[in-house]
């Protein structure tokens, strides 16, 4: 199998370097470097247009939104030949991917979503969890391409279905950060307490979770916020999963708080810097500082 890989980002750059390790596949960023840099580090091709990568037998695109990915149907189109598999690994929107599917399948081109987790620590270790909206039929032809990079692939449902997966996901990551960020400003503020001391104890018993296992000790405490996933990133999962749950008619009081607070402290502290700086955010609004 033949693939293309367009979007060589914090993810695609790594899961695109598994793969060509095992498939023939050519490379397309919008920053041309990255692919030079690709091809020399992975032996990946690089390819020359949107329009050449469409020409594979499998096209797979990771990018921020849905929207850079609908902005490339017309290239594409212009490039595929019936039989094509689009699969998407952007952090997408089910309505989008849906439109996208649809558009597609009128010139015999097939689509799955297949959204990423694992961060990019799981995606330099080729040990991602993947969750896939779209036909078994479909994810069985590319299932040996994501064994490459990833060590979790489920079908979720048919396609928008690994998107909407995907939103809630990140919306539970969201509502994780920020209670234990609001929590541990609390801790501190209070005074007299070891915030070191405080997660241990957290971390075994019920409040535990990845945050606080793992990104508030490794970014937070230690005042670093290494940039690998964006918080203008996790706004817009915010966003995507508030918009599913409307569309399915829930009340969803605590999502549009949390979505509501993401946007501020996008707008606060930046869309670039990493998503865990919005404890940055909290600790403005307590007045006290994390560490
Ligand atoms: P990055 O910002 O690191 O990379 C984005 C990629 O998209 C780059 O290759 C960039 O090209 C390309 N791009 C941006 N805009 C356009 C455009 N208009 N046209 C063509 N190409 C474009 O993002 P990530 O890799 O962090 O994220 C990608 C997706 O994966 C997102 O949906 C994100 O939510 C999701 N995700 C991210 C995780 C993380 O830990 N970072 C974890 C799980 C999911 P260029 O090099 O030219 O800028």
């Amino acid at each position: 199998m033949n693939v293309s890989y367009i979007g060589l980002g914090a993810m695609g750059y790594p899961m695109a370097g598994h793969i060509a390790r095992h498939f023939s596949t050519g490379v397309w960023n919008r920053t041309a470097a990255k692919a030079d840099a690709h091809a020399a580090e992975h032996g990946s091709r690089v390819l020359g247009s949107v329009r050449e990568a469409a020409e594979a037998d499998l096209l797979i695109t990771c990018l921020p939104t849905s929207l850079e990915v609908e902005a490339l149907l017309p290239e594409v189109l212009s490039g595929a030949r019936a039989g094509l598999i689009w699969m998407d690994c952007t952090s997408g929107d089910p309505v989008a991917s849906q439109r996208i599917a649809a558009k597609l399948a009128e010139h015999g081109v097939r689509f799955l979503d297949a959204p990423l987790s694992g961060g990019t620590a799981g995606a330099q270790a080729g040990r991602m969890s993947v969750m896939v909206g779209g036909s078994e039929e479909l994810l069985a032809q590319v299932r040996p391409v994501l064994q490459t990079c990833a060590s979790t692939i489920v079908r979720v449902g048919d396609v928008g279905a690994g998107h909407a997966v995907k939103a809630i996901n990140n919306m539970l990551l969201a509502v994780n950060l920020w209670a234990a960020g609001e929590g541990l400003a609390a801790l501190a503020a209070t005074g007299g307490i070891d915030l070191r001391a405080a997660l241990e104890v957290i971390n075994a018993s019920s409040g535990r979770s990845n945050v606080t296992e793992n990104l508030i000790p490794q970014r937070v405490l230690t005042r670093e916020f290494p940039a690998t996933f964006a918080l203008g990133l996790l706004a817009k999962d915010a966003g995507i999963a508030l918009d599913l749950s409307r569309a399915a008619g829930c009340a969803s009081p605590a999502f549009a708080l949390i979505e509501s607070l993401y946007r501020a402290a996008k707008r606060e502290v930046g869309a670039e810097v990493d998503h865990t700086a919005v404890v940055r955010y909290i600790e403005r609004l307590a007045g006290t500082e994390v560490r």
